[in-house]
């Protein structure tokens, strides 16, 4: 076979491989002493991710970024990274579960306690704060109700007590909420989301300056091996080239489905923040659970299931997590179903909630 040189591939390569080679002792004796700044061995650093790394960093206008492997480790490095034993933290209320269970749970048993707040007001911050707060963690808007809190003035707060800033992004994601640039520190997300793009990987993305990223690399990055493999980070390569249009095409159709459940007798009201797209909660008018369960048994095209930003709608009722005999109608929460819009024509996406909406009332 005639050996010419090979044409460069458009699509990014897979590099799948957990180590790499050195030549001479001096340069594997600098990887070693440095191994911020090459590769040496995949839980470090590898080239498929750091190109990911570098997307995401630009993407976010951060000086530097690391991939974990989920929405949760990036916040589990975030908040861990920044705080001892003895320090406080002050949180949003309606965080995401596992960022509750996180600051209710788990840091007390290190010495790290947390205040809660509502966050619409940044006065609630101001008050929350006490000698030794060392973290403002955020999440706008909450992806429930979707609550939102004055990013770029809780961080101005922050800075001039020299406390760090966390926000989750995963909602809007860098493209529509540009937290670094409102003064935020470390800007996380569920790359499981938006990101990805397709439901078929968990990732987390943080961004933040390059002396936060380079210290949680060298200590806990590298000592809890939380990065992300070469090819979960090449699904996220594919995910973010068409991350635009997909974002797009939501923000044209979920407006639609709004206008359409909104409308209908069976729905009270719609939770959706300013500007809100894809992700949005429905408070049904009915005074039985049994409602909702016929109404999300009866979608034909729309799967029941968790998380959202892949291509699929889905639909999530806040029932699920609530044991039957604990329902309570009074509770407009009790009655809320989350549904978040996919890719598919809107008409296609009203259209199967329509005929749910119609089963549920000929049933009652
Ligand atoms: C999904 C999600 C997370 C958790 O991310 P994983 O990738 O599932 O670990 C955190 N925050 C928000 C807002 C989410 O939607």
């Amino acid at each position: 076979m005639a050996r010419k040189k090979t044409p460069m591939p458009v699509a990014p390569p897979i590099v799948q491989t957990s180590n790499f080679r050195f030549e001479t002792v001096a340069e594997f004796e600098e990887a070693i002493t440095n191994e911020y700044s090459t590769c040496l061995y995949s839980r470090g650093r590898n080239p498929t991710v750091d190109l990911l790394r570098e997307q995401l960093a630009e993407l976010d206008g951060a000086e530097d970024c690391l991939v974990v492997n989920s929405g949760c480790t990036a916040i589990f490095l975030s908040v861990f990274s920044q705080v001892k034993a003895g320090d406080h933290i002050v949180a949003v209320r309606g965080v995401y579960t596992w960022t509750h269970h996180l600051l209710t749970n788990i840091m007390p048993a290190y010495g790290i306690t947390t205040t809660w707040v509502d966050g619409t007001q940044v006065q609630e911050f101001e008050q929350a704060l006490r000698a030794n707060t060392r973290l403002i963690y955020l999440e706008s808007p909450t992806s429930w109700v979707f609550e939102e809190q004055d990013i770029a003035a809780i961080a101005a707060l922050a800075r001039s007590k020299d406390i760090i800033t966390v926000i989750d992004n995963t909602y809007f994601t860098p493209v529509y909420q540009n937290t670094i640039k409102l003064g935020i520190d470390i800007s996380i997300q569920s790359a499981s989301k938006y990101i990805g793009g397709h439901s078929d990987t968990v990732a987390g993305v943080i961004c933040a300056s390059r002396l936060i990223i380079e210290k949680i690399y060298r200590s806990e990055f590298l000592s809890t091996g939380a990065g992300i493999m070469p090819f979960n980070a090449w699904l996220l390569l594919r995910g973010l080239r068409t991350l635009r249009v997909r974002l797009e095409r939501i923000r044209q159709s979920t407006p639609l489905v709004v206008d359409f459940v909104n409308a209908h007798p069976a729905i009270e009201k719609v939770f959706l923040p300013a500007g809100g797209f894809g992700l949005f909660t429905m408070i049904f008018k009915t005074g039985a659970r049994e409602d909702i369960v016929r109404f999300c048994e009866s979608l034909q095209h729309i799967p029941m299931a968790v998380s959202w930003g892949g291509y699929e709608s889905l639909v999530m009722p806040k029932c699920v997590s609530i044991p039957p005999h604990l329902f309570n109608p009074l509770d407009e929460i009790h009655r809320s179903v989350r549904l978040y819009v996919g890719l598919e024509d809107a008409a296609a996406i009203i259209d199967d909630i329509g005929r749910a909406l119609e089963k549920m009332y000929r049933y009652r």
